[in-house]
């Protein structure tokens, strides 16, 4: 078998006024999947994106994506990206954000920071989503002074402290509780309902740690300090009762919302929260544009690596089969060497 080791970007932005088959924007594993497809079916393809990895880069060790049995986060992000850029050659620019993209003839015209000019006559958005606040007093004048919206990340940071809170009832809350619950002494669990999103597992866990506190049916109303968080007030739903628990840190796990206000403006459609509606082909309806990954309204309660990465497939599918039948490129035949 031969390999097409792909030489790496010379350019840091693609060169403008560049043409391709397929540009993806995002290289999470829906881009970087989108990037393999694209490029197997031997489709000009170049990826576009403002970081590599996307919401991997939230998660600490991956237990459940098919055949990995458990990997470290970064390196399932590095095998993502070394499948399509080495193995496969496609091109993949990161730190710029794509911020336009309109029709120009059988192609799209795309431009974005850094300069970003280029045309493409499919485009794949994989472009996750973002995280979602509380907005609740003192969120944003403790952010990074012991607020915190990436437990995996800044966990460790609190080694040997008194007190965390986690907001949230979710994989991503229960995960940061479990990891806490490790670095430090108490961990409190708050949650605005008594149900969880989070998988059994995750919650049968958080359940055995005994440094784990279950504050449920609460919500958040303000985070105090002075130079850093000191603590968190939560009033609890059902009796309306009011607490205030010490803590060094809060750590706010309440999802992600898309950025819908951006594909508004691009003409795409959503669904009520924003999120772009896609058939199960993972058309939008925009002509040669497709979605992906965390971006797309199907499967949005269950947002899992793996049916991210079968999306891009999916996606890189759909771009080929929309550029063939169009025109835009040929599908391989014999004719073509016979006419060589
Ligand atoms: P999520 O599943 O959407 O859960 C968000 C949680 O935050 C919910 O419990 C929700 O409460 C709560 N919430 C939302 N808005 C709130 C608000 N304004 N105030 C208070 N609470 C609020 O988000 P996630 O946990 O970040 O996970 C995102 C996706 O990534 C999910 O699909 C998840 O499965 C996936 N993930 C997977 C793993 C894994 O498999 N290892 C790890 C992390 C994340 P309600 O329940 O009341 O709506």
């Amino acid at each position: 078998m031969s390999l097409r080791l792909g030489a790496l970007p010379q350019f840091k932005v693609p060169p403008k006024g560049e043409h391709y088959d397929v540009l993806i924007v995002g290289a999470g594993p829906a881009g970087l999947s989108a990037a393999v497809y694209a490029s197997r079916f031997l489709l000009k393809t170049v990826v576009v994106s403002e970081d590599v990895g996307g919401q991997l880069n939230l998660t600490n060790v991956v237990d459940d994506y098919p055949a990995t049995l458990s990997i470290s986060a970064t390196e399932l992000i590095s095998r993502f990206r070394e499948h399509a850029e080495k193995l496969f050659g496609v091109p993949i620019y990161t730190n710029i954000t794509v911020q336009k993209f309109s029709r120009e003839g059988d192609e799209y015209h795309v431009t974005g920071t850094r300069g970003l000019d280029v045309y493409s006559k499919t485009i794949i958005l994989a472009v996750g989503s973002r995280r979602r606040k509380l907005n609740v007093p003192g969120e944003n004048e403790f952010a990074g002074r012991g607020v915190s919206y990436c437990s995996i990340c800044d966990a460790p940071l609190y080694k040997g402290r008194e007190a965390a809170a986690v907001v949230g009832g979710g994989d991503a809350a229960f995960e940061g509780a479990i990891l806490l619950s490790g670095y430090v002494k108490k961990v409190y669990l708050i949650h605005r309902r008594s149900e969880f999103r989070a998988k059994p597992f995750y919650v049968q866990e958080a359940m055995s740690r005994p440094n784990i506190e279950f504050v449920l049916n609460s919500v958040v109303t303000e985070i105090k300090g002075d130079k850093v968080v000191r603590s968190v007030v939560v009033k609890n739903n059902v009796d309306n009762n009011i607490r205030e628990l010490n803590v060094d840190g809060v750590f706010i796990e309440i999802g992600f919302e898309p950025p819908k206000d951006w594909y508004q403006s691009l003409g795409l459609e959503v669904d009520e929260l924003g999120y772009v509606k896609t058939d199960l082909w993972m058309k939008t309806n925009l002509p040669g544009v497709f979605a992906a990954g965390d971006a797309i309204s199907l499967w949005r309660g269950f947002r899992q690596i793996v049916n991210a990465a079968a999306s891009g497939a999916i996606a890189a599918y759909s771009a080929y089969t929309y550029l063939t039948e169009h025109g835009l490129v040929r599908r391989p035949a014999l004719a073509s060497r016979e006419a060589k």
